[in-house]
């Protein structure tokens, strides 16, 4: 193997390089005269030119949010004093023994069943369960309605307004809230 360059025999191993735009084999003295190529041992251009698995992104664990995280803010019934009443009446019990039974004063208990007071939640749930009765219910659907969508005012109830607003007066009165254990 000659040189390109110089036409002097190539020892040991030929040199390639560029020389004015031209590729050459040439010796190790020529060689500096030019940009050195090594066609024989390609380095790998660059590894992250290859071709990328794209892996697909992690699913995202959709979280089940609560969807009735609000049992804190129930409200007594509208006739919560007579179904006391009644309930108590029922058990036989006196307003001294269910004063008793619950930790409460009579005349609190009095109060409440001539509805001169209103018992609180905590009381409500103890009388709910030492009466067997159902006192507490979800706030009236009134204050409750999704705000989401707001909707002019002025616009009249479509037939799927009414349906809805059925279904949902339905769904009130079927689903028992809360049964008391
Ligand atoms: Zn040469």
């Amino acid at each position: 193997m000659r040189c390109e360059v110089c036409g002097a025999k190539i020892f040991g191993k030929p040199f390639k390089v560029i020389i004015e735009g031209a590729k050459l084999t040439v010796c190790s003295q020529c060689s500096k005269h030019g940009t050195i190529i090594w066609e024989e041992e390609p380095k790998p251009k660059s590894a992250t030119t290859k071709t990328k698995i794209v892996s697909p992104p992690p699913k995202i664990k959709s979280k089940k949010t609560p969807e009735t995280a609000v049992e804190t803010s129930f409200e007594l019934v509208e006739n919560f004093h007579i179904k006391i009443r009644q309930a108590r009446e029922k058990l036989g019990l006196s307003h001294e023994e269910l004063g008793k039974k619950i930790n409460e004063k009579v005349s609190l208990l009095k109060k409440i069943e001539t509805r001169k007071m209103t018992p609180d939640n905590k009381l409500a749930t103890k009388l709910e369960h030492v009466l067997k009765v159902k006192l507490l219910a979800p706030p009236s659907e009134e204050k409750t309605l999704p705000t989401k969508i707001p909707q002019p005012i002025s616009r009249e109830l479509t037939l799927g307004d009414i349906i809805q607003l059925n279904k949902k007066e339905k769904e009130k009165e079927d689903s028992p809230q809360r049964k008391p254990s």
